[in-house]
């Protein structure tokens, strides 16, 4: 059974937390904070029973060293904000400022460590090196909290291997998760339809074979679209396309019952990815030389609203568009707004698709439920076991 933070009394007690506050950075401002927000209940409520707090994190991929852009200073100063507390920030994440910090801790104090990723330890294969520097985290706390459900399909040493050394628990956010995902796991209200879209589409297609096994059809947007057009034998022009990505989409359509892949009939498309660049709508089984596709036409934005208006469950990964421009954002806005107004279960995971719903207005909470997790929303419902999740169930 995995433990929560209400199985634990944790008054005085040092309490590491590992959030995921990967948040996007625009010149050293946090341009989208829902990730340090969905952190907020955990934290919030770990202070109001006097714990001394430490927050850990990674920001983007500094490469295993440390990074001035990579700093997670800007968030440190983002949650003191929010939380309406002082957020002590450690100018790194294991030495003497950690520890000086950690020390000087009172009850209901705030520390935040630097970018665990400033140190290659963290994401290392060794076993031996990820557990040297699991020793050094554990060492500051009395009690390890697991609530960076975005990075728990890593095995990490702030994700995995700390929970080795420490008692553990699961803050809210896995919680709230992990009881959304199973939704789409078992005992699933049908038709159950998947939205796919985004721009990670080699990422994505190691999840599509097994969502063709669970559910009833698959809607396809976003540049994931490219390589089912291109198996069929359709020009893409210049749109964003790996010629590995061909084979996988062909042998999904090969998987799939007939009409369970749904593809766009129509795009917008445009010279380039611009806001101001002429743009016009197209067949989709017809993209012009020399033109790219940036959203789903209003044809296919049509189709995939009346099938999500008779789903009894959905799970939207990815945006239609490049719905940051405008112009491109046409497709996104009518899918989200297809499942809002449907009465489907409904999941949303990507971190891009959630941003995009903060960008377009979109209230969350007229879903079912917003994973802050991409990957690990997508291997989660895939069935894989997620070692961030599997260290928890262990005493
Ligand atoms: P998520 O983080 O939700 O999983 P991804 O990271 O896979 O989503 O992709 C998000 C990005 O996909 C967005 O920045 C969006 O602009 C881009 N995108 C969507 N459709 C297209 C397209 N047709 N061509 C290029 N990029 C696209
Ligand atoms: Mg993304």
């Amino acid at each position: 059974m995995m433990k929560t933070i209400d199985d634990f009394a944790v008054e005085g007690v040092r309490v590491l937390v590992r959030a995921d506050l990967n948040v996007p950075l625009d010149g050293g401002h946090v341009a989208d904070d829902g990730r340090i927000l969905a952190s907020l209940p955990t934290l919030a409520t770990l202070k109001a029973r006097g714990a001394r707090i430490i927050v850990c994190a990674h920001l983007g991929r500094p490469g295993g060293k440390p990074d001035p852009r990579y700093s997670l200073a800007p968030v440190a100063a983002r949650l003191a904000g929010l939380l309406g507390e002082r957020v002590e920030f450690a100018a790194d994440t294991t030495g003497p400022a950690a520890r000086a910090a950690v020390a000087a801790l009172r009850p209901g104090g705030v520390v935040m460590l630097e970018n665990l990723r400033f140190d290659a330890a963290e994401t290392s294969k060794d076993d031996a090196q990820r557990g040297r520097f699991a020793d050094q985290l554990a060492g500051l706390a009395d009690l390890y909290v697991s609530d960076g459900f975005g990075a728990v399909h890593r095995k990490h040493a702030s994700v995995y291997d700390v929970a080795l050394r420490l008692p553990h628990a699961a803050g809210y956010l896995v919680q709230a998760e992990v009881a959304a995902l199973a939704r789409l796991t078992a005992n699933i209200r049908r038709p159950y339809l998947v939205v796919l879209g985004g721009a990670k589409v080699t990422d994505k297609f190691g999840a599509f074979g097994s969502l063709l096994g669970a559910a009833d059809r698959i809607l396809v947007g976003g540049a994931m679209a490219f390589p089912f057009l291109a198996a069929l034998g359709h020009p893409t022009g210049t749109s964003l396309l790996a010629a590995d990505q061909v084979d996988a989409a062909a042998a999904c359509l090969d998987k799939a019952v007939p009409g369970q892949i749904e593809l766009p009939s129509d795009l917008v498309v445009a010279a380039e990815v611009a806001a101001s660049a002429p743009h016009r709508v197209v067949a989709a089984d017809a993209i012009p030389d020399g033109q790219m596709g940036l959203d789903i036409g209003p044809e296919t934005a049509a189709r995939f609203t009346a099938a999500l208006g008779e789903a009894g469950t959905v799970f939207w990964n990815g945006p239609m568009g490049v719905f940051e421009l405008t112009p491109y954002a046409a497709g996104t806005l009518a899918v989200a707004r297809a499942i809002t107004e449907g009465s489907a279960f409904s999941v949303v995971g990507g971190g891009d698709t959630g941003a995009a719903l903060r960008a377009l207005g979109i209230a969350e909470e007229a879903f079912g439920h917003v994973s802050t997790g991409g990957g690990a929303s997508l291997e989660f419902i895939e069935g894989k076991t997620l070692p961030g999740l599997a260290v928890l169930e262990t005493p």
